[in-house]
Formats: C-alpha cells, sequence, structure tokens
C-alpha cells in the first residue's frame, strides 16, 4: 500500500516508512493512496474471529508488503494478550438500543492502549530491519503520554521524550508515566499549557539542530498507524451487533478527531455505519465547523474531560482531504489560510461530504454530569467524564429505533475519580492492575527554560542516530 500526504507533495511512502516517520514533510499528515475495501460476505467471515485473528484480517490491506498475515498476526497476538479482558474490546448494553464499547481494558486505562501498544511492537519490528534508533518524542495532556510510554519502555531501539504540562495532568495520569522505570524513558514536566508542550514539539520536528542528529518518530495520532488500529474495533462491535445485514451508529468522544476518523475509514472500507456522532466538550469547534462551516479557533477551557480539551483537530484535515476530492494543492492553501488566520470555512463539498456520514453534540459540565447520572440510573454503570460526553451526543441522534448506537468508552472512571465522585458521588476504584501505582517513585525531570531547555536536554539525553 502506498501513503500520500494531505498537503500533495510529501515522497510516497509505504507502511513501514509511515509508521517510523511523524508528520509529512509539506506539514500534511499521510493516508492510503487507496482504501481497501471489504465485500459483505467477507465482513460476514470475520464474524466470531477472536479479537487478535479480526484486527490482523481487518489491517492486512493497509500494512501491504511491510509485513506478511503471520506475522501481523502473531504482533496482535502479543498486543492484545496484554489486555485484561478476553474480547479486548468488550460491548456493555446500557438498554434496548444504547451500548458501550469498552476500550479501557489495556494496562494504562484508556482507549490509546488499544493502538499504541501495537504501535510500540512495531516500531521495534521495523527498526530491527535498519540501523540506528528512532527518537519519540510527544506532548501529552494525560492519556496518550502514559499509553505510549507503557508501550515502548524497554523495547530495543527507541526513546522517548515525553512533555506533559506541570500540574495540569490528574494524579493517575501523571503517576502511570513517572514511575515507570526504563534507560528509554524520559519525562519532561513544562511551565505551560497541553497546546505550549504541543507547540515545542512541533518546533522539534522542524528543528535541523534536532533532525539532524536523530530519527524523530511520533506517537500522537498524526502517526497513521495508531487510527489504523482503532478501524479494528468498529468492526468487532458492528459485527457483533449483526453487520454486515444490520447497522450500526457509533457516538464518539472527540479531541484530535483520530478515533472518530478510525470510524469514517471502518465505512470507508464497506462497514455498514449508519452515523458518527462527534461528541466534544465545550471547547467546540468540531461541532460548530459540523453545523455551520466555520472551523476558527477559540481559547481552550480546562474540563472535567481534559483528553478533548483541545482546540485544533490535527486530524480533521484528512477527513477535508477525503471528502474534497483528495486535492493536496487545495488542501495545502486552505490549511495555510488556517494557520495564518485561525479560521477557515469548509467548501460546500466539504460540508455536503461530511454531512452524509458526521452529526455532531456539545455537551457542558451539567451535560456531562447529567449523562453519567443517565448511565448508572439506567444500567448500574459507572462512566468517566470523556464516555457520558459521548453518551450524551448519542441521546441526540435521530435514528429508526432499530439502530443500535454505540457510545465509544474512551476511559476507565478510575482514570478520572475526582471528577465522577463530583458528578455522581461515587468514587470509582482503581482495577488491581495499576498495581502499587501511588507506593511507586517518580522520576521525572522539571524543565522551564522553555523550548531551548527542551531541545538541549533531549540533545544531551539522546542516543544518535548511529
Ligand atoms: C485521547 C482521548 C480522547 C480523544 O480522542 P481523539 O482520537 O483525540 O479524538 C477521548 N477520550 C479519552 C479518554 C482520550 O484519552
Amino acid at each position: 500500500m502506498d501513503y500520500i500526504s494531505t498537503r500533495g507533495s510529501a515522497p510516497t511512502l509505504d507502511f513501514a516508512g509511515v509508521t517510523l516517520a511523524g508528520l509529512a514533510s509539506d506539514g500534511g499528515l499521510y493516508l492510503p493512496a487507496n482504501w481497501p475495501h471489504f465485500s459483505q460476505d467477507e465482513i460476514a467471515a470475520m464474524r466470531g474471529m477472536p479479537y487478535a485473528q479480526l484486527a490482523a484480517t481487518v489491517m492486512h490491506p493497509f500494512v501491504g508488503d511491510s509485513l506478511s498475515l503471520e506475522r501481523l498476526r502473531e504482533l496482535c497476538d502479543e498486543a492484545y494478550g496484554r489486555f485484561a479482558h478476553a474480547a479486548v474490546t468488550p460491548l456493555v448494553q446500557l438498554d434496548e438500543r444504547h451500548w458501550l464499547l469498552e476500550l479501557f481494558h489495556g494496562p494504562t486505562l484508556a482507549f490509546k492502549d488499544v493502538a499504541l501498544q501495537l504501535l510500540g511492537l512495531l516500531f521495534e519490528e521495523f527498526l530491527a530491519r535498519e540501523r540506528g534508533t528512532l527518537t519519540i518524542v510527544g506532548a501529552t495532556s494525560g492519556d496518550t503520554g502514559s499509553a505510549a510510554i507503557d508501550a515502548v519502555a524497554g523495547r530495543d531501539k527507541v526513546e522517548i521524550f515525553m512533555l506533559h504540562p506541570k500540574g495540569r495532568v490528574s494524579d493517575v495520569q501523571r503517576r502511570q508515566m513517572t514511575t515507570v522505570r526504563a534507560p528509554n524513558v524520559h519525562n519532561i514536566a513544562i511551565d505551560g499549557s497541553f497546546d505550549d508542550a504541543q507547540a515545542m514539539v512541533k518546533r522539534l520536528f522542524a528543528d535541523e539542530a534536532m533532525t539532524a542528529k536523530h530519527r524523530l518518530g511520533a506517537v500522537n495520532s498524526i502517526n497513521w498507524a495508531r487510527l489504523m488500529a482503532q478501524v479494528v474495533y468498529y468492526f468487532a462491535a458492528a459485527l457483533q451487533l449483526g453487520a454486515p445485514e444490520r447497522s450500526v451508529a457509533f457516538s464518539v468522544p472527540t479531541g484530535n478527531f483520530g478515533d472518530v476518523f478510525a470510524g469514517h475509514v471502518a465505512a470507508r472500507m464497506g462497514l455498514p455505519i449508519a452515523r458518527l456522532a462527534v461528541a466534544t466538550n465545550v471547547n467546540d469547534i468540531l461541532h460548530r465547523a459540523l453545523t455551520s462551516g466555520d472551523y476558527s479557533q477559540s481559547e481552550v477551557t480546562a474540563t472535567a474531560a481534559p483528553s478533548m480539551d483541545i482546540q485544533v483537530s490535527s486530524n480533521f484535515e484528512r477527513l477535508l482531504f477525503d471528502i474534497g476530492g483528495r486535492d493536496g494543492s487545495a488542501l495545502a492553501g486552505q490549511m495555510r489560510g488556517f494557520e495564518t488566520s485561525r479560521a477557515m470555512l469548509l467548501s460546500n463539498a466539504q460540508r455536503e461530504g461530511a454531512a452524509s456520514l458526521f452529526t455532531s453534540a456539545r455537551a457542558d459540565q451539567s451535560a456531562m454530569a447529567q449523562a453519567m447520572r443517565w448511565a448508572w440510573d439506567r444500567a448500574g454503570e459507572v462512566v468517566d467524564p470523556h464516555t457520558a460526553i459521548g453518551l450524551h451526543a448519542a441521546h441526540s441522534l435521530d435514528l429508526p429505533a432499530d439502530v443500535p448506537i454505540v457510545t465509544l468508552a474512551t476511559a476507565h472512571p478510575a482514570k478520572f475519580r475526582d471528577a465522577v465522585e463530583r458528578a455522581t458521588g461515587t468514587r470509582p476504584t482503581l482495577p488491581l492492575r495499576v498495581g502499587d501505582l501511588f507506593a511507586r517513585e517518580e522520576a521525572y525531570t522539571e524543565l522551564s527554560g522553555g523550548y531551548d531547555a527542551v531541545r538541549d536536554f533531549i540533545l544531551t539525553h539522546a542516543s544518535p542516530r548511529g
């Protein structure tokens, strides 16, 4: 499979190449040159497969010649064998039409494990074929950092430098990063917000002092392999609820538009998806873009669902490219306009293309708390704030009664136990698998000197590319 950039002028890469690359050299994001498609019979034949087998079957067309189906299956067995539930992403019924797809049974309690456990193995696999190391740099508001560190700690030829905004991640999230003691893991706390950390990472990718010495890799959802791994659970859920004969709707708590874009990919591959609801909190740029075509950035408001406190959703660019005629040079112009004015209008083709599959809804604090109480009253389920925002959007869907609605449960409630306790009065307990998280010693470096301090720290501590 060939991968092309959304901005039309970066070199074409194969799957191994996009896995190790970050942003495309023209500033765009990589996408497959075409969408693989499964027939109804091929989808029906996936019923009842164990998750790892389903994953290898759904993903192999994207992997092409970079890995054999057998090797991909071995990596999936290893990645998904680390989950605490045999079904990996089990479905839980809430009432006659609403379901939760629990994506938090991995080691760090958020859905990002589903993709990152596999990505860590893919890095190791592809790096073993070449000389040199990959230096991963990332910024996190909490969940990406812990999932990425767990996935690469102790692995060969990979080093990770993870920036988090000091004092702005939950205690569980911070400890999941800082108590991992492996020589290839470096945690950095910066003064500032998540957006400041993210801006530093973008600068590192463009800094020649850095890129001349180190091959930089990405673990956020600009990395195509992450989105690819997330396509699988849309198949898993829909198959259980009657696909391919019956179509299913999904509601997706959305931040960087990665998870919900994976749903769009599943639909392109032939999975019958009736609707995708983009659920946002008060940081609602995507809701505004999908309802009125106005994609304009405003200030980020901190909420109880920090992984959705995002104003600029990187992966939205992938959707605009795919539904707007795949015209890289037109999109490059549109994105440059956005980067200067922090605002853009969607074209008619983009608006109509989005409207055929997507809807959206926005939840403020009280709607979020109400959805949390609804899940508790209706089904005795405690859900986390991100999932509650997804449920709020699920309730806004206007669909025939025979279409099941699946809300993606993106984090374990105990990961955000303070917020859950505030909304419901119940304090969820941490699952046993997180072990003695609060007894372990933490290690991280505080850097208050801005970008230069971060760059110098990485230059001093990272192994050169070999
Ligand atoms: C990352 C995250 C999201 C947002 O996912 P995107 O792919 O960025 O849209 C939602 N909920 C939780 C718990 C997350 O960690």
